[in-house]
């Protein structure tokens, strides 16, 4: 790929770097190369032929890999150690628990003191809309999982079996079981895996950057994508539609912030045609975008939510699905006729997942969480978009504490680089040799870093990120 110029520009790749790999911290000696595990979301020549990065312990926003080399996370592992590393108050949830009652389940009637002081607690903090009960379940996906059933339970009992489909959006992340991933919009996750599933529709990623007409404002933008999903609902005809699921800001596909008014209207379409709203707020809720929840910052009124990740701040698996009266209402009458409601997990309410996550969340209301988080990400969010001049970044985009950096020549989110040149993986690997771990997706890269965050930690972050840059940018002349 020696001096490729490139259309019009003149960016090229500059081979007289050294090679990727040699930038690429060293991962010799680890000795687990080709090791036994079938590791999610990696290839398999990652597994066969390079030692994967160990980590052995954690400390606030720091993990430490089994070398002793210290990285800050600025994903908080998978956008979900919202209290870092090692708060002690969880352990000791976790471990009073596990003392006491380390397991028992939920099922006939029968359950747990923290489960159901967990579903009290989550009622009341959600305002949004007024939610009456709370499932659990071990994650995210089951959570997704579980609202499709719960939608076609819901539809079933109201007389309305073809109502049934249900609406996701291009690039969401809702998550990897079969249901959860065909919601979700990347073709990765369906692709060789016949999905997504025929009741699943996608309608149009709301990325204002990537996808404006000409001239077009934030609010035309919002407002033709609101008529896109009207047309869909009409085309597929509205009696065979029973949900529409989103994030209120996008994560895994490329954190995607609404545009302006884009909530206002897609409510509007979905209540007009009878159509549940379901908001995965599994990355939002808990205080990463500045407010409690992902639904209170752009006015969302759900009738169903997802949650897991900062529940617990990860430190035990648990997600849970919040039901709005109306529809709980349905669910109950209908399980009165059947005898039984017949959907759950043996770990649903997990008693230790449970008392760690009423912990957390009391740890988030006895120190402010929403108003540090508020306090601290525009620094955080001010201090990585001052790079945005750097002639490889296409967008730097976010809100609270989640940004991503989509690298494109021209600032064109049509001019991207060739992926052959491995930009953003380039990227990834200058800030792993300074220290920092970062999420990298072809050349996009995501930040969400843990919720406790210090300014001197947000300063090492930004100054290890400008070192990446200019580095990268090296790359490409
Ligand atoms: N929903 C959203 C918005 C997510 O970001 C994720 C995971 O990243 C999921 C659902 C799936 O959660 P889990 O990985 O716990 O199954």
């Amino acid at each position: 790929q020696e001096h490729i110029v490139r259309n019009s520009t003149q960016a090229r790749y500059n081979s007289t770097q050294a090679s990727l790999q040699n930038d690429i911290p060293s991962t010799d000696n680890r000795g687990f190369k080709g090791h036994d595990m079938l590791a999610p979301f990696t290839a398999g020549w990652q597994s066969t032929d390079v030692d994967p990065l160990i980590i052995e312990k954690s400390e606030g926003s720091y993990v430490y890999d089994i070398k002793g080399r210290k990285y800050l996370d600025t994903l908080a592992g998978l956008w979900c150690t919202a209290l870092g590393g090692n708060e002690p108050r969880l352990v000791d949830a976790a471990t009073k628990q596990l003392n006491t009652l380390p397991f028992y389940h939920s099922f006939w009637n029968r359950t747990t003191k923290p489960s159901l002081d967990l579903a009290k607690e989550l009622l009341d903090m959600f305002t949004a809309n007024k939610m009456a009960k709370a499932f659990f379940t071990n994650s995210g996906s089951e959570a997704n999982d579980t609202q499709v059933k719960l939608v076609w339970y819901y539809n079933n009992a109201l007389g309305r079996p073809n109502k049934k489909k249900f609406i996701a959006r291009a690039k969401a992340y809702h998550g990897s079981t079969l249901i959860s991933a065909s919601l979700t919009g990347l073709p990765a996750l369906h692709q060789k895996f016949d999905l997504p599933a025929p009741f699943v529709l996608h309608t149009d990623c709301p990325h204002y950057w990537r996808y404006h007409l000409p001239g077009e404002t934030e609010e035309e933008f919002s407002t033709r994508l609101a008529k896109n999903l009207e047309d869909l609902i009409l085309k597929e005809g509205p009696e065979t539609i029973a949900a529409f699921i989103a994030e209120p800001v996008m994560g895994a596909g490329g954190v995607i912030p609404p545009p302006a008014t884009y909530f206002d209207k897609i409510q509007a379409v979905v209540k007009k045609y009878d159509i549940l709203f379901i908001a995965d707020e599994v990355i939002c809720a808990f205080g990463r975008l500045g407010t409690m929840f992902g639904c209170d910052k752009y006015n969302i009124k759900p009738d169903l939510v997802s949650l897991a990740k900062a529940l617990s701040s990860a430190y035990m698996p648990i997600g849970a699905v919040l039901v709005s009266p109306e529809v709980s209402d349905v669910i109950y009458s209908q399980s009165n006729k059947l005898g039984s409601f017949s959907h759950g997990f043996t770990y649903s309410g997990h008693p230790v997942s449970c008392a760690v996550a009423l912990e957390a969340l009391k740890i988030y209301k006895e120190r402010n969480m929403v108003e540090k988080v508020s306090r601290i990400s525009p620094k955080f969010q001010e201090g990585l978009k001052a790079f945005s001049d750097s002639p490889i970044v296409g967008e730097i985009r976010g809100t609270g504490l989640i940004l991503a950096t989509e690298f494109a020549n021209n600032k064109s989110p049509n001019d991207p680089f060739p992926p052959e040149w491995g930009i953003g993986t380039y990227f990834g690997a200058q800030c792993e040799k300074n220290g920092m771990l970062v999420r990298v997706a072809g050349d996009t890269i995501m930040m969400s870093p843990p919720f406790i965050v210090t300014p001197e930690e947000v300063d090492e972050l930004i100054s290890i990120y400008g070192k990446a840059l200019k580095e990268t940018e090296k790359r490409v002349e």
